[in-house]
Parts: structure tokens; sequence; C-alpha cells
């Protein structure tokens, strides 16, 4: 077998039947709303009345999920790496970010199993989004979209999601390493 790629090490541990074990990590974020007229979550970006502020693009679904990967894989937080005081990351797309962790990932070795986002939120509404956001991060992730959840609820009007301030995001991520 020809072992060309990073994500060809994992299979080939795999077939050789290399002992590997399953982490988890978990990422929190959330954003404030102001002046504008779009949001990103998740990678997709929705119309809205209102932006969210931030350094970057302030996609606090992605930054949730980049945060989950680094845990997974002990690998500090998404500050450690884009601290927002570099101009570099001024109204960066998140993308990166998400895909910075990926790489890290699998340069120890590790492929990812699954992920699983929930955004909290009564606005916007996440639902006609969805399917477009699980698909976008099942790009940017390299896995199956059976492997990319996104989910959505709000805190029946509590707090300052219910008051609409903003939008915060959860995210779980599964990686396998070697042992
Ligand atoms: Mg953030």
């Amino acid at each position: 077998m020809k072992l060309t790629h990073p994500e060809d090490f994992p299979m080939a541990a795999r077939l050789a039947g290399a002992a590997r074990r399953v982490r988890i990590g978990q990422g929190l974020d959330a954003h404030r709303f102001g002046p504008g007229e779009r949001v990103w979550l998740c990678g997709v970006e929705i119309a809205h009345g209102q932006g969210l502020v931030g350094h970057s693009d302030a996609d606090a679904g992605l930054h949730a999920l980049t945060d989950a990967i680094l845990g997974a894989i002990g690998a500090g937080d998404i500050g450690d790496h884009f601290p927002p005081s570099d101009p570099r990351w001024k109204g960066a797309s998140s993308d990166r970010f998400l895909q910075h962790a990926v790489q890290l990932a699998q340069a120890r070795g590790a492929s990812l199993v699954n992920v699983d986002v929930t955004l909290i939120c009564e606005t916007p509404r996440i639902k006609p989004h969805r399917e477009a956001m699980r698909a976008r991060l099942a790009e940017l992730l390299g896995l199956p979209q059976d492997a990319v959840s996104v989910k959505a609820t709000t805190t029946e009007g509590m707090g300052f999601t219910g008051r609409r301030e903003g939008v915060a995001a959860q995210a779980v991520a599964a990686v396998e390493l070697p042992v």
C-alpha cells in the first residue's frame, strides 16, 4: 500500500491492527449582534437585519467547533492559535481557523470521527440553513455528511440569547488517535 497523503496513515495503521483510541473535545462560543445585514454561522452566510460583532467574521459555530477539535487533541484554544490582537485575523473567514485545527489533528495522526454543533439563538432561524451548514462543515472537515450534525435551540426567552442580544454555539468533536 502506498502512503502519500496524511489521511493515508491512519488508514494504514487501522489495517495493520494498530491500537487506536477515541478522544472527545468540546467548545463553546458566543458573539453579540451589531450593525450589519448578514451573519455567518457554521460557514454559511445568512441574510439578517443585523450582523455579529467580532474580530473575525464572528462565526460562533465555527469557533466552537474549532475549539472542540483543539480540545480533543489537547492543543489549547482558538485564541492561542489566532489571537484577537493580531491584525491578520481582522475580518478573517473562520473557515481557516477550523481548517488549521483539522490540519493540527492530522499532523498528530488523528482522524475525525464525528462532530455535533448546537446553535443557541432566538434569531435567525437556523432550520432553513441546517442542511447547507452540514454540507459546508462536511466539506471543511473532510467528513461524510452523516458524521456532521447541526442542531438549533432557543433558551425560551431567557438570558442573552433569549433577549436576542447574540448567538451562542457549543460543539463536540470525536477524533481517533494512535495509542
Ligand atoms: Mg468567537
